[in-house]
């Protein structure tokens, strides 16, 4: 029989998803992956097929359970991709200064024309418009445009080739968010169990509420900012999302990659006051692709995302296909570790720009980072069915861990990705001296505290109803409680 190494709770807070693919899909990498520090792990449906994506949730939901630690699966969707046609050859060259008429007329391109195989997009588009192709590299300007084709100026020349990825950054190009094979992936992603959705793409608030129309209760929503109408919309689409993702790749695309800290700032203050969980993405240790160390500057990156209170930082081709998977898993952690050792990470990320309902809980969960301090409290205990509570205390960003225990394996999964929260999927209570007994011989097995110490535990009463919490208790761990810890679960 295997004997199990304990995966120890992560001595940080802020967490890391990772994203799995060719270089990280045998289970024996995704669990070096866990050991080295991912929390979470992102499943890219803009490659590769269902098929092997079904054998990377397998791998995880084994390791799971193996390792007793609920797991996060997030399951990322394409979203529509503009595209231009083919050209004869494969490529065209596009020079400075030249006109260029795009059409629907289904032939290989050259210099002067091309497809741009996109109806929705010529009524939308006017002069003045900017096209970016291929991440920008090549720049058109639209001079005029019609139903059926448009003329525009070269601003950037370039090599074009066929099915180069299109930009429009200055259009609310009238798509949804949803493609046939975003609705197919989404259907797949739910009956493979995804823990969280994220949503690319998105422009309009009506984009995420059309996404959650189709996923209902069954996933946690991400909605992924990375386009400047989404930035337009913040607010509003941050409300109907349950968290969001600051997609630095397609934004530094379709904004002046100069625009994007300002912007990275924004979209995490705006998800913090709202309570939801963001992760900031793309491009974090990217030389990490091809090289064992990161440069100076990746490193001050992920560590700036660290002290703006991101609740997640995340791994791309890093991770899912670049040759040191296992060492960027690690520098994201050692990172980590080091910032929130910095005696200034606990002042700096605390937030006084939290909304507060006018709830019980709210007022509880408002009050609970004040109370660990002032009683030196070493952890928080927090009894969440919904995992709504957890998320709360986590918003006021706590300089203590919290435990937080659902009999919702659904809600222990999905509070994966909320900063400070270690997720452990336990039965529920139903008297209160059982609460607190089973409080304490939890962060005991987890080594969250030790014998003598003060925590804080957080339940609803009556035990067993969603979102009632409405009791806080401060208790000090005793002695015997230490023998008593190892009572089975
Ligand atoms: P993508 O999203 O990798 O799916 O494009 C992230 C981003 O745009 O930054
Ligand atoms: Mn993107």
């Amino acid at each position: 029989m295997q004997v199990t190494e304990p995966l120890r709770p992560r001595s940080r807070k802020v967490k890391i998803l990772a994203t799995l693919g060719p270089a990280s899909s045998k289970p024996e990498m995704i669990r070096k992956l866990m050991f080295a520090g991912a929390d979470a792990f992102r499943i890219n449906m803009s490659h590769g097929d269902q098929k092997s994506k079904a054998k990377l949730v397998e791998a995880i939901r084994a390791l799971e359970k193996e390792l007793k630690r609920p797991t996060t699966i997030v399951f990322d969707l394409q979203g529509p991709k503009l595209r231009v046609g083919s050209f004869e050859g494969g490529s065209a060259q596009l020079e400075k200064g030249r006109k260029v008429i795009l059409d629907q007329e289904d032939a290989p391109g050259n210099a002067h024309r091309m497809e741009l195989p996109h109806p929705e997009l010529f009524a939308a588009i006017g002069p003045g418009d900017r096209l970016l192709i291929d991440d920008g590299k090549v720049r058109l300007k639209v001079l005029e445009s019609g139903e059926t084709s448009i003329k525009a100026e070269v601003m950037v020349g370039g090599t074009v080739s066929n099915s180069k990825g299109v930009n429009v950054p200055d259009v609310v190009v009238p798509i949804p968010a949803l493609t046939e094979k975003d609705r197919s992936d989404l259907e797949f992603a739910l009956e493979q169990g995804a823990d969280w959705i994220a949503l690319s793409f998105v422009q309009r608030p009506e984009d995420v509420a059309e996404a959650r129309s189709l996923i209902g209760e069954k996933a946690a929503l991400m909605a992924k900012i990375e386009k400047p109408a989404a930035i337009d919309r913040l607010n509003d689409i941050i409300a109907l999302a349950d968290g969001v993702m600051v997609a630095r790749g397609d934004l530094g695309v379709e904004l002046p990659p100069e625009d994007v800290p300002p912007l990275q700032n924004r979209i995490v203050a705006c998800a913090r006051q709202f309570g939801k969980p963001v992760v900031v993405a793309t491009q974090m240790l990217e030389s990490m692709i091809t090289s064992p160390t990161p440069t100076r500057a990746e490193v001050s990156d992920v560590a700036t995302a660290i002290y703006d209170g991101a609740d997640a930082v995340m791994l791309s081709a890093e991770s899912a296909a670049g040759k040191y998977p296992i060492e960027a898993v690690s520098m994201m952690d050692s990172i980590a570790n080091s910032v929130e050792r910095d005696p200034v990470y606990s002042s700096r990320i605390h937030f006084t720009e939290t909304r507060l309902e006018p709830t019980i809980a709210d007022a509880l969960s408002g009050s609970s980072r004040q109370i660990a301090n002032t009683v030196n409290a070493k952890a928080m205990v927090v009894f969440s069915k919904s995992g709504s509570t957890a998320r709360r205390i986590a918003r006021e960003r706590p300089p203590v861990p919290i435990l937080a225990m659902s009999p919702s394996q659904t809600t222990s999964r999905r509070m994966g990705l909320y900063w400070g929260v270690h997720s452990v999927h336990s039965r529920d209570v139903s008297a209160f001296e059982e609460m607190v007994g089973k409080a304490k011989r939890m962060v005991l097995r987890h080594h969250l505290a030790a014998g003598g110490d003060r925590i804080v535990i957080m339940a609803g009463i009556p035990f067993g109803t969603a979102g009632s919490t409405n009791v806080l208790h401060v208790v000090r761990l005793v002695g015997d409680e230490l023998e008593r810890h190892t009572t089975p679960e």
